[in-house]
C-alpha cells in the first residue's frame, strides 16, 4: 500500500504554486447557460474549482459515520456489462427513506460509456429508476453535508473527485468510500481534455485516477466522467484499453450556475419529470447543492422514483509512473497520511 503525506506543510506550498494555472482551466470548462435565472440577492459567491479561498463550510454539518457498445469505445457489443447484484440491505433508521431500489454492477471491460447525453448503447435503468452522481469534490463541509443527507436517506450514490482535491482532503475522500458510496475520478486538475495533445490528456486521467487511489489508500470504482463531458475519440479508444467505464449523464442540472438550492430540486426534477428516469449530474462540490440536497431527496421519494446504486466490478488499476508522480508532486517522498488537522495545529494567534 503507498502512502503519502498529503497535507504537508511542504504540499500546501505546492498547492498555492498550482491554484493560478487551476482557476484558469476550470474557466474553460464551463458550459452552456441554462433557462434558470440566478439571483442577485444570494450573498454567497459561486465556488471556483480548485480555489481554496472558495472555501465555505456550512455549520452544524454533521458528519455520517464510517460505516451496441457507444459509438468510439471499445466495448464489446454482444456483452452486456452490468447485472444486478444481490447485496445485503444495510440496517436503515429511517423507515420513509428514498433508500436503495436496485444495485448493479458494472463489467467495465472495453470501456462502456453511460449517459445518454453522449452514449446510447447502454439504457440500464427502468422507468423512474435514477442513478445520482455527484463530481468536483471532495470540499470541505460541501461533501460532508452531501453525504449526511444520503445517509438520512439510507441512500447511495456515485462520486467523481478531482485529483488535486482528493489529495487536498484525503480525509473527505475517505468518509465517502466508507459510507458506500461508488468513488471513481475525473481528471487530475479538471482540464478540457479536448482542448490537450493525447499525452497530455492521458496524463490528466492517470494522475487523477492515481490520486483516487493515494486519498483512499486503495483503489476504487473504475469509473471516469470527463470534465465538462467534453470526450475526444481518443481518450474514449485509450480507456477502452484502460477498462474504465465512461459516466456521461441524462441530465446534466447545471447545478454550478445556481445560487439557490429550491431552483437546483426545480432543475432536477423538471428534467426527470421530462425523461421519466436517468443518471443525474450534480456537484458535491457546489455549496448550494450541498444545501438542496435533503429536500431534493424528499421529493424524489414523494415523486415515486427509485435510487439505483452502481458498483465497478474491478477496481481501477493505476500505473505506477503515476503513482510514484502524484508521490513526487504531493508526497516529497514521506509516508504520513495524517490530515493537515492532525499535523499543523494553530497554538497562538
Ligand atoms: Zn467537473
Amino acid at each position: 500500500m503507498r502512502r503519502i503525506t498529503v497535507l504537508s506543510v511542504a504540499g500546501a506550498v505546492t498547492v498555492v504554486v498550482a491554484v493560478t494555472s487551476f482557476m484558469l482551466s476550470r474557466t474553460l470548462a464551463v458550459r452552456e447557460p441554462i433557462a434558470i435565472v440566478t439571483s442577485a440577492k444570494v450573498a454567497e459567491p459561486p465556488l471556483i474549482t480548485g480555489t481554496l479561498s472558495s472555501r465555505q463550510v456550512p455549520t452544524q454539518v454533521q458528519v455520517p459515520s464510517p460505516s451496441a457498445p457507444p459509438v468510439a469505445s471499445l466495448a464489446s457489443a454482444e456483452v452486456f456489462p452490468i447485472s444486478s447484484v444481490a447485496s445485503p440491505r444495510p440496517v436503515c433508521g429511517n423507515p420513509d427513506a428514498l433508500g436503495v431500489s436496485r444495485v448493479v454492477e458494472i463489467d467495465t471491460a472495453g470501456g462502456p460509456g453511460f449517459g445518454f447525453e453522449q452514449f446510447k448503447a447502454y439504457d440500464f435503468l427502468r422507468d423512474r429508476e435514477v442513478v445520482l452522481t455527484f463530481d468536483d469534490g471532495p470540499w470541505p463541509g460541501n461533501t460532508q453535508a452531501v453525504l449526511k443527507a444520503l445517509a438520512d436517506q439510507c441512500t447511495k450514490a456515485l462520486f467523481f473527485p478531482i485529483g488535486k482535491h482528493a489529495m487536498w482532503h484525503p480525509e473527505i475522500v475517505k468518509q465517502v468510500a466508507a459510507a458506500g458510496h461508488a468513488v471513481g475520478s475525473h481528471t487530475w486538475s479538471h482540464r478540457d481534455l479536448s482542448k490537450l495533445t493525447v499525452e497530455q490528456a492521458k496524463e490528466e486521467f492517470e494522475k487523477g485516477v492515481s490520486a483516487v487511489r493515494a486519498a483512499l489508500g486503495t483503489s476504487e470504482a473504475s469509473f471516469f466522467r470527463f470534465p465538462g463531458l467534453r470526450n475526444p475519440p481518443e481518450m474514449l479508444a485509450y480507456l477502452g484499453t484502460r477498462n474504465v467505464g465512461i459516466f456521461s449523464t441524462d441530465m446534466d442540472s447545471f447545478d454550478f450556475k445556481i445560487r439557490k438550492p429550491e431552483q437546483v430540486v426545480a432543475s432536477v426534477m423538471t428534467k426527470l419529470k421530462k425523461h421519466g428516469k436517468g443518471i443525474v449530474l450534480l456537484h458535491d462540490f457546489q455549496h448550494p447543492t450541498s444545501l438542496a440536497l435533503p429536500a431534493l431527496l424528499a421529493q424524489l421519494k414523494a415523486d415515486g422514483y427509485k435510487i439505483v446504486q452502481v458498483k465497478s466490478k474491478d477496481p481501477v488499476i493505476t500505473l505506477p509512473e503515476y503513482d510514484e508522480a502524484i508521490l513526487k508532486e504531493f508526497g516529497s517522498g514521506t509516508v504520513s497520511t495524517r490530515p493537515t488537522s492532525s499535523v499543523v495545529r494553530t497554538v497562538s494567534e
